[in-house]
């Protein structure tokens, strides 16, 4: 309807008192057909007097309208402001976990035009309520991915933030190392060691698109007695440029709704920029830490390993020893055949000291020729078993390099922790004085407590 001014009650004032004084004319034709002689009803002052009362009723009608209308419209207009600024704190705050229908919503009084309007508002509260707690949700999600640089501490996270913020009961991050999947975080999924040779994880890396399974075969949740199948499966790959680094698995006893398939992909994006720089970092790590020529741990990285040993055999109270070995006129070898057989030489003693080990040995290269072997959990007789390996290991035959048969033997110290107050570089000490023994003893022998190993054997009373 055409507007006269900026009101709307101030243009249903002129509509109102208009039609009144239009109805107040019209009246004495009426009362004219309803029998009143004309005398009555066609005077000047009858025309007056019941127009005027006709706009008389059109202002008050206006009145009462406008007084009821606008006192609801005040109610509406009163709680959007106060649903405004709930919203620019929710905003502020970036949490929106207060903001509900109920709680950021109008009242529906009636099933009429104002009743429709606060129904409309609050649908519209809805979406705007649903698309913030969506892009935080992202946001968290980006913000938490990189901030993780290893890799098993990326994929907890992922999981956790995955599974927390999809609704989904359980997953598990796969990660692709030396064209090789792994599982590198598991959250209540059961039998995870067969899913790397799954076919639907497989179907999801070569064509790199999000797998949706119903009722997988081969995907079971851990249950509190027995495992059972979920309903619905995400094999989701995790790729970077042109690259698959993995799958993550996402698996729900309910069907994933919208929202969580938006996540979903929200998550696959993020997660596989922060899977690249883990797996950069981690590749990095791995060159920072690898003596080139040896290919064993260097020194920086190898003291760092025995802290981290030593903390844990303190924390844990068990034993933790080192052996320390070094060739014997190593300079005589550089000397005869050249400095880079001595590099051959230095090369494969490495290699034969790292077959003579267990997994749970660390080897490192501590100086020019010297090495160290961290054992952690070992004793006297363990940490000698260890020398004694490692020294039968490279001497069981000369270092063959360019038809030439350079013959090797190494020196070996062993230092052992005494008790909960020692130090790593008491131990180390003691491995070292242990070594120099070993050299001032004729070399290409084991010394530990200052005795060469034929002394402790035949210091041991046979049982
Ligand atoms: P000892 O039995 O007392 O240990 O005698 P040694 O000759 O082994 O000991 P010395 O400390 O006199 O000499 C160590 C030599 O090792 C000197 C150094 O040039 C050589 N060396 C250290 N690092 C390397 C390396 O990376 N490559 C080669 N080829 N030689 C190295
Ligand atoms: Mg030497
Ligand atoms: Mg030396």
């Amino acid at each position: 309807m055409k507007r006269f001014t900026e009101s709307v009650f101030t243009d249903l004032k002129y509509r109102l008192v208009g039609a009144g004084a239009i109805v107040g004319l019209l009246l004495p034709f009426v009362l004219l057909l309803s029998g009143v002689p004309a005398s009555a009803a066609l005077r000047w002052t009858a025309f007056l007097t019941l127009s005027a009362a006709g706009a008389a009723a059109g202002w008050a009608a206006q009145r009462l309208s406008a007084r009821m209308v606008r006192a609801e419209l005040q109610g509406v207009v009163g709680r959007m402001r106060e649903i405004e600024e709930g919203f620019r704190e929710a905003s502020f705050n970036r949490d929106w976990s207060a903001c509900g229908a109920e709680s950021c919503g109008l009242t529906v009084a009636g099933d009429d035009e104002v009743g429709h309007l606060a129904e409309a508002y609050n649908a519209l509260v809805d979406e705007v309520v649903n698309a913030h707690k969506m892009e935080a949700a992202s946001s968290e999600l980006t913000e938490t991915l990189s901030t993780k640089l290893e890799i098993e501490a990326l994929c907890r996270a992922a999981i956790e933030l995955i599974l927390g913020q999809t609704g989904a009961t359980a997953g598990c991050v796969l990660v692709r190392e030396e064209s090789e999947l792994r599982v590198a975080a598991n959250h209540g999924l059961s039998d995870v060691s067969q899913l790397p040779q799954s076919d639907h994880v497989r179907r999801a890396l070569d064509t790199r698109q999000v797998q949706i399974v119903r009722i997988p075969r081969d995907i079971a949740l851990e249950g509190v007695v027995t495992s059972f199948k979920p309903r619905q499966v995400l094999v989701v790959p995790i790729c970077y440029e042109s690259q698959a680094l993995g799958a993550v698995i996402v698996a729900s006893d309910a069907m994933l709704g919208k929202d969580a398939m938006w996540l979903v992909r929200q998550f696959q994006q993020g997660m596989g920029l922060a899977l690249n720089n883990a797996v950069t970092h981690a590749r990095l790590q791995r060159i920072a830490a690898i003596d080139p020529l040896t290919g064993v741990l260097n020194r920086r990285f190898g003291m760092r390993r025995l802290h981290e040993e030593f903390q844990g055999a303190m924390r844990q109270g068990t034993q933790l020893g080192v052996v320390m070995f070094d060739i014997d006129h190593f300079k005589n070898v550089n000397d005869t055949y050249g400095h880079l057989a001595g590099d051959r030489v230095l090369a494969e003693t490495a290699r034969r000291a790292q077959c003579a080990l267990r997994e749970t040995d660390v080897l490192l290269r501590y100086g020019g020729e010297e090495f160290v072997v961290i054992v952690p959990g070992a004793g006297e007789a363990a940490l000698i078993k260890v020398g004694e390996r490692v020294r039968l290991a490279v001497a069981a035959a000369p270092v063959c390099d360019g038809g030439q048969e350079i013959p090797v033997t190494v020196s070996v110290g062993i230092g052992q922790m005494q008790g909960r107050d020692d130090k790593e570089e008491s131990i180390l000490k003691r491995a070292d004085e242990a070594l120099y023994a070993a050299k001032e003893g004729g070399r290409n022998c084991t010394v530990c407590h200052g005795r060469t190993v034929a002394q402790q054997l035949e210091a041991t009373p046979t049982a």
